[in-house]
């Protein structure tokens, strides 16, 4: 077995032709919840894992050393963005995007579905893909599977995923089953078009809505396929919370036990800690940074507004014990003071929102490597809900299913 530091002193490591470029190894349970190492072609990541977003190759407000320095091993990136600057050509030259923004870590792409359907005025989807007014200029764009993963063997991430017909989680009716179905379709192509099976893991994406029947068939159809890894997609579109959890366990309780989970698109820390609980291993939201810009800080207690005056008057840092570089050395008061000055302070709150999420990972993971899930999980919802007075129902039957008793407040 390769150990850890072996990895880092080969940083750029090629793996051979043949061999799976994902191990996935567990070290402790509790019920569904998994404390594990998922081995990458990039270096070993501990899962569960919160995965930041890192837009344009470039974090927003956060560089990919003080990324490094936040002990981040898997961040994400947009193929969308990359595919347009500085381009698909130009990263495979270079030898891609590991090499040309000098990260020695894991990378994960999407498929570019998203981010198209999200930012386009108009987006027409048929069997060939996704045609779309491009928001940079007024031209049209055309993308298919084999164009998503074309790129992505370009860009040359460690776990790539498939494009996917994207709809509104909270759409019914024949458009959410054409959808799902298609999704499968499209994942043939997909494979079909993956160059570089042996060192990048492609991961489907189970689609379904929230319709339970949808869900079913798709995880089906997917594991048939035998990825080395799943996503669960097509939720956090504003879908009611119980239907979120129930989806998610319902995903869980069918996806292979022994490959990593990944829930895309959920980054609040409540539903971090609850999904976790329920064995998802990997997460990933622009949430942290996003709501950073709006000087919000995450802190055990909820959400600490920094914009809000009573700040002015708070000469302690956001988080007492955070070890990030805001809290070591900046009070509440001077951040509060900062947040005219929008780039400081929207840097120094991102770095902290995001040491946050990934020390709560580590924290919960540990948590189950000790056999102390329960204990953790009431102590973070004790605090998280100590100034609402009361913990939603919703989270309490989700943790209850998983085997973990709350104690409301
Ligand atoms: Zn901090």
């Amino acid at each position: 077995m390769q150990e850890l530091g072996d990895i880092e002193k080969q940083p750029h490591k090629k793996v051979k032709k043949n061999e799976i470029p994902l191990e996935f190894t567990i070290l402790a349970t509790h019920n569904f919840a998994r404390a594990s190492i998922m081995r990458l072609p990039h270096g070993e990541v501990q899962t569960p894992v919160y995965m930041p977003v890192g837009t344009k190759g470039a974090m927003k407000g956060v560089t990919y050393s003080e990324m490094d320095d936040l002990g981040c091993k898997l961040l994400l990136a947009n193929t969308y963005h990359l595919a347009y600057k500085p381009g698909g050509d130009l990263l495979e030259k270079v030898g891609g995007l590991h090499k040309f923004v000098n990260w020695k870590h894991n990378i994960l792409t999407d498929s570019g579905g998203f981010q198209m359907v999200s930012l386009s005025q108009l987006s027409e989807v048929t069997e060939e893909g996704v045609t779309f007014e491009s928001p940079y200029d007024n031209s049209t764009m055309h993308l298919r599977p084999e164009d998503s993963i074309h790129t992505q063997n370009q860009i040359g991430a460690d776990i790539i995923m498939a494009l996917d017909d994207v709809v509104r989680t909270t759409t019914v009716g024949p458009r959410m089953q054409e959808a799902s179905e298609r999704t499968t379709r499209w994942l043939d192509r997909d494979i079909e078009a993956h160059k570089r099976k042996h060192d990048q893991n492609l991961f489907p994406i189970v689609q379904g809505g929230i319709d339970p029947k949808l869900r079913e068939q798709s995880l089906n159809d997917l594991i048939q396929r035998e990825a080395n890894g799943y996503a669960i997609g097509g939720l956090a579109g504003g879908e009611d919370k119980v239907d979120f959890w129930k989806t998610v366990a319902q995903c869980t309780a069918k996806l292979p036990v022994n490959k990593p989970r990944y829930l895309m698109g959920v980054g609040y820390p409540v539903d971090v800690v609850v999904c976790s609980c329920l064995g998802v291993d990997m997460f990933d939201c622009v949430f942290s940074t996003r709501t950073a810009r709006f000087g919000t800080a995450f802190t055990d207690n909820g959400f600490l507004k920094l914009k809000n005056k009573e700040a002015a008057n708070v000469f302690e840092p956001i988080q007492k014990g955070c070890q990030c570089q805001a809290c070591k050395s900046y009070t509440q008061s001077y951040l509060h003071y900062l947040i005219a000055r929008k780039e400081v302070a929207c840097h120094l709150i991102s770095i902290h929102n995001l040491n946050y999420l990934l020390q709560l990972m580590l924290n919960l993971r540990q948590s189950i490597i000790d056999g102390k899930l329960i204990e953790f999980t009431n102590g973070f919802l004790q605090n998280w809900f100590k100034n609402e007075g009361q913990i939603p129902q919703w989270i309490i039957e989700a943790l209850e299913y998983a085997g973990i008793p709350v104690k409301q407040l």
